[in-house]
């Protein structure tokens, strides 16, 4: 749809509003140079509904005039010729109802947007020195009339402009222009030019959404345009979910295009809220509590630190909640370590004990039996330790418990098993190793148990012990008793104490011992 179109389509609409007749009349009449004071009131007194309303708001805090004013004679003086006509302009629009009602549109809510920006448009400019601040009303609330056109004329199209930019594809206007071939500044201007409004109140219209084109030199008409245009802004701290941009922008704006300093912004920003109340109470629109701008940004502001801390906390949390599980496994597994060789370790020497051994051995065993291959195991005995203890102490005993436990450690494979099995008594478990190669471990053992030297700070010792060898091919779990095979090693070594000690002997079927 183009331009021409659209505005024939929107002009020759049975949707387009019709102004009550009194609206019509004080237009017209107001156009004419020798209208009278007295030929407007004469007009709004007919309507006395009317005249009551305005006489309503004319003594209310909305004009804040310190005198009483009895009658619409009394308000047309005080209030001027164009204030008034502003008042009935408003009170008809604002009594306009839906129509036809064809259209799906929120009627009471468009009228209560616009109500709040005239009155956000009228607060904006009496802050401005020596505005005319006659007409600002009726300008904001008309300023959005072309949307309301817009949607009553294509409901359809409106419609799909609408989710469009809800969708965030476009701005409205430029979603509009795409539709229609024009925008709802336009459509409103020409729709109010049909109804004989005068240029300071169509103007603003047309440029309410970019006063700097209005190229004109009446500075009230500049000065409305850019009003107007404000209080969209300011509107939308109240009404959009994205008040601190609309504040920020709101500020900035105002100070550029109306001068407005920091204290004049602080006190529209205040007063927005109780004046877009009180305004609906007098022009009959229910709009009650509307939250205060502090109140908002402040809302705003908690969520948005809401979200940011959450984020964040959550993060943080994250991260430490996985720096305190590593941590936690960490040393969950050296604790775990230190318990299972709390478990398996004697307390003494620190080798293997009694349990492990038995452990190790049944697992050696059946990987033999896996492999097909041999065990040996040896039983050591350290020969007369009762008459060492007995002759150094037992201090000295466990002393030489320790480091012959050492020795021995320091003297076989990795993957030989030494463990404590009692007393002073010693085992260890030879994977894979047949009885000549186990004769051979234990002979070197026995050397260098014979060899070594133990010393503590100021005394050398000596001690020997006995070796007994067992040596086994396990073949299946059941027919191979762990138990006769540790008997096979002990002996063994009973032979090697029973030939003098300080030597090896090996179980065969024969019970020899040897001696090297
Ligand atoms: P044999 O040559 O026949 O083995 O003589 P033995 O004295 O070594 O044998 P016996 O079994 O009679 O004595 C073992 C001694 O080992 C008895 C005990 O005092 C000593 N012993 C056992 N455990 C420890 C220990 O933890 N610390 C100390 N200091 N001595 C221990
Ligand atoms: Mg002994
Ligand atoms: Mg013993």
């Amino acid at each position: 749809m183009n331009k021409d179109e659209t505005l024939k389509a929107v002009l020759s609409s049975d949707e387009l509003p019709t102004l009550p007749t009194v609206a019509s009349k004080i237009i017209t009449l107001t156009a004419r140079e020798d209208t009278t004071l007295s030929d407007i009131a004469a007009l709004v007194s007919t309507d006395t509904a009317l005249s009551a309303k305005v006489l309503k708001v004319s003594n209310s805090a909305f004009y804040s005039f310190a005198q009483q004013i009895s009658s619409i004679n009394q308000a047309v003086s005080i209030l001027g010729i164009n204030a008034v006509r502003s008042l009935v302009l408003s009170f008809s629009f604002l009594s306009m109802k839906g129509g036809k009602q064809k259209v799906q549109f929120d009627f009471e809510k468009f009228w209560k947007n616009s109500l709040a920006g005239a009155v956000a448009s009228k607060l904006i400019l009496e802050r401005v020195k020596d505005a005319d601040t006659e007409e600002i009303f009726i300008c904001g609330l008309l300023q959005n009339l072309g949307e309301l056109i817009i949607a009553r004329t294509f409901p359809e199209e409106y419609e799909k402009v609408l989710s469009r930019v809800n969708d965030g594809q476009y701005d409205p206007l430029t979603a509009q222009e795409d539709t229609f071939g024009t925008t709802h500044p336009v459509i409103g201007y020409e729709v109010a030019k049909t109804w004989g409004f005068p240029e300071v109140l169509l103007l603003p219209i047309l440029y309410h959404h970019d006063p700097l084109l209005y190229k004109g030199d009446n500075k009230k008409i500049a000065a409305t345009c850019k009003a107007s245009y404000l209080s969209d802004i300011l509107i939308s701290i109240l009404y959009s979910d994205k008040p601190q941009e609309y504040h920020k922008r709101f500020r900035k704006e105002a100070k550029k295009l109306l001068g407005l300093k920091n204290t004049d912004l602080e006190y529209i920003l205040n007063e927005v809220h109780t004046q877009v109340d009180q305004a609906g109470e007098y022009f009959g629109l229910r709009i009650k509590n509307t939250k205060s701008i502090q109140e908002i940004l402040q809302e705003a502001n908690i969520r948005l630190s809401l979200i940011n801390l959450d984020f964040d906390q959550m993060n943080q949390e994250l991260i430490q909640t996985k720096i305190e599980l590593q941590n936690l496994t960490k040393e969950l597994k050296e604790k775990n370590k230190i318990l299972r060789n709390l478990a398996n370790l004697d307390g003494l020497t620190e080798i293997y004990n009694h349990r492990y051994f038995q452990n190790s051995l049944d697992s050696e065993i059946s990987r033999c039996i896996r492999n097909e291959t041999e065990i040996s195991l040896l039983l050591i005995d350290i020969d007369f330790f009762k008459k060492f203890n007995d002759n150094y102490g037992h201090q000295v005993g466990d002393f030489i418990l320790k480091e012959f436990s050492r020795i021995l450690k320091e003297n076989i494979r990795k993957y030989d098993t030494l463990a404590r099995y009692g007393g002073e008594e010693f085992t260890v478990i030879l994977p894979d190793t047949s009885a000549s190669d186990a004769l051979a471990v234990a002979e070197k053992l026995r050397s260098v148990v014979d060899d070594f030297v133990f010393r503590d700070t100021k005394t050398n010792y000596h001690i020997t012990a006995s070796f007994g060898v067992a040596t086994a091919r396990p073949m299946t779990d059941d027919d191979f008793s762990k138990s006769n095979f540790i008997n096979e090693a002990d002996s063994a070594l009973y032979d090697a104490k029973e030939n003098g000690r300080n030597r090896v002997a090996i179980h065969t079927e024969k019970k020899k011992w040897y001696k090297f």
